[in-house]
């Protein structure tokens, strides 16, 4: 039997959107795992990184960057950058691409990762909590790490109508949460899927 390709794996799971269908097509994953991990990147499964961080689920990434809904003019923040490979996926969807990852030797692979496939997208080393805010405003913020609270900035972010797709919940799991921006606050809440993230560390 032939082996199922991300995209069709992805769309069985529920994911709708052509664009992000055709984006799993593009983005080759085997370009963001590490070297030793290639043959294992066409499975839709997390994979290790280095720094005891994972890639995520492919399958999961779709979810949550369909549930985004990311536009093509759309300025996206990214929480979370790994090796890039969501990062990547967002470039194909978007005018603009932002994200943020705390491991400096993390940023450097997925800025790498990222440069070899020609997307431009801004990759930062910082705290994630604090989100990117002399790039903000965003339409739509992706969380890669799990949090129990939402923090402020984000929410200060996003533009009016902004989307916010986060893991909410402590070590033992988390549920995908997806918020709208209105007036200033965070409205519309609806539950996406169960999920086991990394945490999102805050370092102070
Ligand atoms: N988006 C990635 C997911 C990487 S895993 C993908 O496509 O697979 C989550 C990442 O969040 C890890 O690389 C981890 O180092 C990073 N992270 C954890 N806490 C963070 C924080 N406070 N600020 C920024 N990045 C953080």
């Amino acid at each position: 039997m032939r082996k199922r390709s991300l995209a069709e794996i992805a769309a069985a799971r529920g994911v709708r959107d052509e664009r992000v269908i055709a984006a799993l097509r593009t983005v080759d994953r085997r370009d963001f795992v590490p070297a030793h991990l290639v043959d294992e990147a066409d499975r839709d499964e997390p994979l290790p990184i280095g720094d005891g961080q994972t890639t995520s689920q492919p399958s999961l990434i779709a979810q949550m960057v369909e549930a985004a809904e990311v536009g093509a003019d759309d300025r996206v923040l990214e929480i979370g950058t790994g090796f890039g490979y969501q990062t990547a996926l967002l470039c194909q969807l978007a005018g603009e691409v932002v994200s943020v990852e705390r491991h400096a030797r993390l940023a450097e692979a997925a800025r790498a990762n990222l440069a070899a496939v020609g997307c431009e997208a801004r990759v930062e080393v910082g705290d994630g909590h604090e989100g990117v805010p002399d790039a903000a405003p965003f339409d739509a913020i992706v969380v890669s790490a799990a949090t129990p609270a939402i923090p402020d900035a984000w929410v200060a972010s996003l533009v009016e109508g902004g989307r916010l797709v986060v893991p909410v919940g402590g070590r033992g799991g988390q549920v995908v949460e997806v918020w709208r921006a209105r007036g200033g606050r965070l409205a519309d809440r609806r539950t996406l899927v169960p999920v086991r993230f990394v945490p999102l560390v805050r370092d102070r």
